[in-house]
């Protein structure tokens, strides 16, 4: 029989966030599949009250908080000691976790002082024949394992965006408090701030519901026999500002800067989607200027809706790569598009 945990921070206003709530709908899913189960919330931060009330309904027969001062900062000696608190009292066999920057930082530490084991990244559960597996992506996404293991306690911390976050009408949840000491050799870590880039420049947005792609069009020579590079840019900060989209960019775009050619200045090769860059999970996607080859469109497994605007009838896109293929010039839709969004944002 598994005894399911799913670990949880309460964020800043005491709620339980997005991450939180996508890897409780992969523990429900898990519970649904294995009958014997049993599931316990375990939520740490400064106050857990709230996140508590807010899973009530959500299945949970337990609900284990660490609270205080000391639990509220991301800081490893602290995290990971209230996750193997909770852990132990919920004598959990199975942990689930977002695959957040926090919790990633102190799971595998937390799995090795319960004698347990640690999986990462995981994108999806599954239950055959009563035998639980993890499911994850290895070689840049081109090849998906299934793992199964025997040893207890099994930590998973689920990749963010795989599920949907768990939703339910708030009630008053019964917490158990598990008692935590603290104290200077804990506490030695602090997180004295927060720096964030400029909002302009924070052109990745993961949970944004488009992904926008430009590719090296923007930067070649037009109809006029000129390159727009200014005017590119412009529309492209227009259209980012006005739909809030996650920005992304073909290698060859990115690595015109280093060729020292006129590249759109708030690209960099973070933004780079396909074999060597990244491999997005929106719902939705717009490539412009993009030819579509392979090692691009690869980037692009997870997109759900793909379309494309390429001068070219003949582009990758064309070729079975999108869902709708706009044959035209970029610059213009992209003016007409930014025009309708003032005009309805107006
Ligand atoms: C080992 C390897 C790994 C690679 N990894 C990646 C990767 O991770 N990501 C990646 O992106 N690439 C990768 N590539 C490169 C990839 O093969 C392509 O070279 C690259 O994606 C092409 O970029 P592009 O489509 O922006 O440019 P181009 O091929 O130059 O295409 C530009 C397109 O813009 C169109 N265009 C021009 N002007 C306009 C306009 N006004 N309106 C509309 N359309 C217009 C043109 O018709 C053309 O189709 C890799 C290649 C190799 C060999």
């Amino acid at each position: 029989m598994e005894r399911i945990l799913v670990l949880a921070h309460a964020d800043a206003d005491g709620s339980l966030g997005k991450a939180g709530r996508e890897a409780l709908t992969a523990a429900l899913s898990l519970k649904d599949g294995l009958p014997d189960s049993t599931l316990a919330l375990g939520l740490v931060g400064e106050n857990v009250q709230t996140a508590a009330d807010q899973a009530a309904c959500c299945g949970a027969t337990r609900f284990l908080g660490v609270a205080g001062a000391a639990f509220a900062q991301a800081r490893y000696a602290t995290d990971a000691a209230a996750a193997e608190g909770i852990a132990k009292a919920a004598e959990a066999t199975l942990v689930l976790a977002a695959g957040t920057s926090r919790w990633l930082r102190c799971l595998p530490g937390v799995a090795l002082r319960l004698g347990g084991r640690v999986d990462t990244h995981v994108t999806g559960l599954s239950v055959t024949a009563g035998k639980l597996a993890v499911h994850r992506w290895y070689y840049r996404q081109r090849m998906e394992a299934v793992l199964q293991r025997t040893v207890r306690p099994w930590v998973v911390a689920v990749d963010p965006g795989c599920h949907a976050a768990w939703q339910g009408t708030p009630a008053p949840a019964q917490l158990e408090q598990v008692p935590i000491a603290t104290g200077d050799a804990l506490e030695r870590t602090t997180v004295v701030g927060q720096l964030e880039p400029a909002v302009e420049a924070q052109t990745i947005r993961p949970d944004a519901r488009l992904l926008f792609v430009a590719g090296a069009g923007w930067t070649k020579k037009q109809a006029d026999g000129q390159t727009h590079v200014p005017e590119a840019e412009q529309l492209i900060l227009d259209f980012l500002g006005q739909s809030r989209a996650s920005l992304g960019s073909t290698k060859s775009l990115v690595d015109l800067g280093g060729e020292g050619q006129a590249v759109l200045r708030f690209l960099s090769h973070l933004n780079q989607v396909g074999q060597t860059g990244s491999t997005p999970r929106h719902p939705k996607g717009l490539a412009t200027c993009c030819h579509g080859e392979e090692p691009h469109t690869v980037g692009w497994r997870f997109i759900t809706e793909r379309r494309a605007i390429s001068l070219d009838p003949n582009c990758g896109w064309a070729r079975g790569k999108a869902d709708v293929l706009y044959v035209a010039d970029a610059f213009q839709v992209m003016a007409k598009l930014n025009e309708l969004l003032a005009a309805g944002k107006s």
